[in-house]
């Protein structure tokens, strides 16, 4: 059998607009053989979608992705393998979706300044999950307004720094992060490596505090680099030592160019992160 690993993608526990039953179904449609739901912060898709997978013959992985601070930067930490029930995992996402619920308030305050009012109000309407509230759907609810024609261009204008709706955010450090990974007997993956604002100087420093916090891997062949960038990441997991992940970080059908599944498969010299799991 061909196997086709999909480690990344969000359900409507998080900013994901697919509950975990239909995301799991569609990605055992296109193709997925095993399945990692990473929903931001957030552990209360997994039930749903193992179950779904156990249902429709796939892998299913626990997963979850970690938003943290790194030297003011904000980074995302893929955890694979972890165990929902641990506490320490559980307590950690806990603190940091509380100041998620503190930032929404702000960011709403930010663009009520900027003329847009109800904001909140309007991003909690998209928000299935309430506790897990983040900037995507302010983003839907600004698109919904006719304020802006697509979630990308909202960000652009309005979420991102120096816009009237960017708070900075202090997250979780990277030790915590890792540190409720590991803890949980769950494996920490660098998300999406090439979207941070990182000099290579920087990237290397931050890529050596993840190894020796426990860090083991990187996203290689991600739905958020370009091609030069699976080349620029193989290269780095090669040379330190890092294993590969590959992940679609699949939303919904409207809102990722990558759909689950379809990816290109990593550099076969690489050690891919799947490469000790028994199949599921
Ligand atoms: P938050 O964790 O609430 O700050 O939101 C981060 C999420 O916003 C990411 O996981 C993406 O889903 C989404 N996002 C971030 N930047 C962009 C962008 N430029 N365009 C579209 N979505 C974005
Ligand atoms: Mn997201
Ligand atoms: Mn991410
Ligand atoms: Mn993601």
């Amino acid at each position: 059998m061909i196997e086709n690993f999909d480690l990344h993608c969000h359900s409507t526990s998080s900013d994901g607009l697919l509950a975990p039953s239909e995301l799991v179904r569609r990605a055992a449609a296109r193709g997925v053989t095993t399945l990692a739901l990473t929903d931001h912060d957030e552990l209360s898709g997994l039930d749903e979608a193992r179950d779904t997978a156990r249902e429709v013959g796939i892998g299913f992985v626990d997963g979850v992705e970690i938003s943290v601070t790194w030297n003011g930067v904000t980074i995302h930490i893929v955890g694979l393998g972890i165990d929902p029930e641990s506490e320490i995992l559980v307590r950690g996402l806990e603190a940091v979706r509380d100041t998620r619920t503190a930032r929404a308030e702000r960011i709403a305050e930010g663009l009520a300044a900027a003329g847009i009012p109800g904001s909140l109000e309007g991003a909690y309407t998209f928000a299935e999950n309430p506790r897990l509230i983040g900037r995507t759907h302010f983003a839907r609810f600004l698109v919904e307004r006719g304020h802006v024609r697509d979630v990308k261009t909202v960000f652009q204008r309005y979420l991102v720094s120096g816009k009237p709706g960017y708070v900075p955010q202090k997250w979780a450090s990277l030790g915590e992060a890792v540190g409720w990974i590991t803890a949980s007997g769950g494996r920490a993956i660098v998300a999406h490596p090439g979207r941070y604002k990182l000099s290579r100087a920087e990237m290397r420093r931050f890529l050596a505090e993840f190894k020796s916090a426990g860090g083991e891997g990187v996203e290689v062949v991600t739905g958020s680099h370009t091609r030069p960038q699976y080349l620029e990441f193989a290269f780095l997991a090669r040379e330190l030592d890092l294993l590969a992940s590959r992940g679609s970080d699949f939303h919904g059908p409207q809102e990722s160019a990558v759909e689950l599944g379809s990816l290109p498969p990593l550099p076969a010299d690489l050690t891919p992160v799947w490469h000790d799991w028994d199949r599921a």
